[in-house]
């Protein structure tokens, strides 16, 4: 945020329902006032009917960009001028941001995947396993295509992930006790199994010895997923990660500016105590 809030102070903001206590603020006002920025940054409790009176908003109050979270990332699609191809192929936008009178709909969450794992591995030819087929796993299944890994879906409710494998070119699609017998470099957990409970969607006797392990839920920070990865000699990735280079991702489209990562990771840390 600025030393001053003044009339040439551009907003930005997170659409989301409920709004919880998420760390976006935070991070993002971080951002801001390390890069020297004047805009400020603040959450907006959106219940879904209302949200065609909320973007009508933004474009008349002129911010800059929004965040858009859970469970607004496809409806928004229909409300705004322009989705680009990534978002499309995906099928929900995470971010839109304001060109010139026009609100324009991308979606960083396959990018803050992808930045994340690569923190850990290189993706292409790599064999990777994603948990789950809601919207996160849209994004990192997609992500991990982009860069040419092979990539199978395992989800509870298999005919969702038989679709999204389809729609997306991933290789395959089963149930999630398949994971016993897939040979696999990278594991993703997108399922919501872990958020705020001490549960894994998987056995750890399915996790494999050197694989990478991202788990995309990031409260709490080390999941039940993560314990048993380090357990079993795999190489965990928290979900913050990905959390912080998709933030990363949208300050970047809007600024044209580098991100300050270790800013964002100390603002994140610093909202969850
Ligand atoms: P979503 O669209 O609602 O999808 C939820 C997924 O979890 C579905 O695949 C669902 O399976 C599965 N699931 C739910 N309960 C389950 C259970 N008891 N057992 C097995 N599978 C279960 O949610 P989302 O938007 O993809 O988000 C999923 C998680 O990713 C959330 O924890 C979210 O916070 C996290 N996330 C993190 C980031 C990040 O930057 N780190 C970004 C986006 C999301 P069915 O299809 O069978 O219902």
């Amino acid at each position: 945020m600025p030393e001053a809030i003044t009339a040439a102070t551009r907003l930005c903001g997170i659409v989301l329902h409920p709004a919880g206590h998420t760390r976006s603020p935070a991070m993002h006002n971080a951002a801001f006032a390390a890069a020297g920025i004047d805009a400020a940054y603040i959450a907006f409790d959106i219940p879904p009917d209302d949200l065609p009176d909320a973007i009508a908003g933004v474009r008349t109050l002129g911010l800059a960009q929004i965040a858009v979270s859970i469970p607004h990332k496809e409806a928004v699609m229909k409300l705004i001028d322009d989705v680009d191809e990534e978002a499309r192929r995906i099928g929900a936008v995470n971010t839109v941001t304001r060109r010139e009178d026009k609100l324009v709909g991308s979606n960083t969450d396959w990018i803050g995947s992808n930045r994340a794992l690569e923190r850990e591995t290189e993706l292409a030819g790599k064999r990777a396993v994603v948990l789950g087929a809601g919207g996160a796993a849209r994004a990192v299944v997609f992500g991990l295509i982009e860069k040419g890994a092979e990539v199978h879906v395992l989800n509870r409710t298999v005919d969702r992930a038989e679709r999204l494998a389809q729609q997306l070119g991933a290789k395959a699609a089963g149930p999630i006790d398949e994971l016993a017998d897939l040979d696999h470099d990278i594991l993703v957990n997108t399922t919501s199994v872990g958020l705020r409970s001490d549960e894994s969607p998987v056995p750890a006797t399915a996790l494999r010895e050197g694989s990478v392990v991202m788990d995309a839920v990031y409260d709490p920070e080390t999941t039940r997923l993560l314990r048993d990865a380090a357990d079993r000699g795999a190489r965990p990735l928290g979900g913050k990660w990905m959390l912080i280079y998709q933030a990363a991702a949208q300050f970047e489209t809007w600024t044209g500016v580098d991100a300050p990562i270790e800013v964002l990771e100390h603002a994140f840390d610093a909202a969850g105590r």
